[in-house]
């Protein structure tokens, strides 16, 4: 099928009553905000909700209208598009609403306009691609290891779709790597077939923050607005047990996040931070083009000599924005009163409205 035609997206918003603008997204992952945001901005909002999952929205009265469908997935069938255009509506992605709308209906079906760039949401699917544009972009990223024969020092191995690290291991030498691969093909958690797909990686010893950023088209600058770490299970479960028992629950260590910290990083790492921000936006720019416009993640692991490594983005709302629905330490410094990443994406459509620009940052 073929990708949809960007003048098709700029037709249908040309339509749109500007004065009578939904901001709309699926109810879950981090729209609370995003809902809350809109509305401190003055528009109204729709929630795409599966059935039974709209309590907190009703309960913390941050919707207008919902429509509720029988799966999330049902976002991308023609009557729910419709009625999505029918409200003027500007989606706001975010992570499951890629998840669950998939990434080849967004960029072939899903012609509802939206805030961001269709085109970059594959490059933080596609390991090959996040990598690419990472490296291209000058970001320090954990070296990759190509043959296992050549494992020196502690190593990372991921396989593809293992969501949450399960299935992620950690190995310190050529024939503990071999160990944990046979012990993985008894378990019947990988084939043989999968081991080609085996992505090894430098292991980082370090602290976790997660840096959002929100890259404003109108202003061609890449602010800081919050930064989370995450609250991992079971890994985070396990270092609560002592060192001595741990071996005893035979547990296998998994990274699914249950939840999200917020934190401040050292001033003095700051620095380091925006040159991420504009290296990677840049980068961005020149690969997929517009490149980054609105929010996007950035996964970091900060070593005991402050380095900060990037091993993962999101190209898009990343949940860890939930840490500041009153604003962070950070958006206060730009803005000094209280403001979300979804309020900062208001703001943005807000601007783009009334400096006629919005078709700049609209997909
Ligand atoms: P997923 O997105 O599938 O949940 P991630 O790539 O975010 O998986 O990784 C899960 C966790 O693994 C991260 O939160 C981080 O703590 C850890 N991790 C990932 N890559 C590395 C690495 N190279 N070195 C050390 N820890 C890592």
């Amino acid at each position: 099928m073929s990708k949809i035609n960007r003048q098709e997206i700029l037709d249908i918003l040309d339509e749109y009553d500007k004065e009578d603008i939904t901001i709309a997204t699926l109810g879950s992952h981090s729209s609370l905000h995003m809902f809350q945001g809109a509305k401190t901005e003055g528009f109204r909002t729709a929630a795409v909700c599966e059935k039974g999952r709209e309590v907190p929205y009703k309960r913390f009265g941050v919707v207008d209208e919902i429509i509720t469908v029988d799966k999330f997935s049902d976002i991308v069938n023609d009557e729910v598009q419709e009625q999505l255009k029918d409200l003027n509506s500007i989606v706001f992605p975010h992570g499951s609403f890629v998840a669950y709308a998939g990434l080849d209906n967004i960029e072939t079906i899903f012609n509802v306009p939206m805030f961001g760039n269709r085109d970059i949401l594959r490059w933080e699917a596609e390991r090959d691609l996040e990598r690419k544009l990472m490296t291209e972009s000058g970001v320090r990223i954990p070296k990759k290891i190509t043959d296992p024969a050549k494992i020196e020092g502690t190593v990372m191995v991921k396989f593809p779709g293992a969501r949450g690290g399960r299935g992620y291991f950690v190995a310190s030498s050529t024939e503990e790597y071999d160990e944990k691969i046979e012990a993985m093909k008894k378990r019947g958690w990988i084939e043989e077939e999968d081991i080609k797909e085996a992505h090894i990686e430098e292991y980082v010893l370090g602290c976790n923050y997660c840096i959002h950023y929100f890259f404003s088209g109108l202003k061609q600058d890449a602010e800081v607005l919050g930064m989370d770490s995450r609250y991992e299970s079971t890994i985070d479960g396990l270092v609560r047990v002592p060192a001595k028992d741990q071996l005893d629950l035979n547990a296998d260590p998994s990274y699914v996040v249950t939840g999200n910290h917020p934190v401040v990083i050292r001033e003095s790492l700051l620095p380091q931070v925006f040159d991420i921000g504009d290296k990677i936006t840049e980068g961005a720019k020149k690969l997929v083009p517009p490149g980054f416009n609105g929010p996007f993640c950035m996964q970091t692991l900060v070593t005991d000599n402050l380095e900060v490594v990037v091993f993962e983005m999101s190209a898009r709302s990343d949940g860890g924005t939930n840490t500041f629905m009153n604003g962070s330490q950070y958006s206060y410094l730009y803005h000094g009163e209280p403001l979300s990443m979804g309020r900062r994406m208001a703001l943005e459509i807000k601007n783009g409205i009334k400096e006629d620009r919005l078709d700049e940052i609209i997909t």
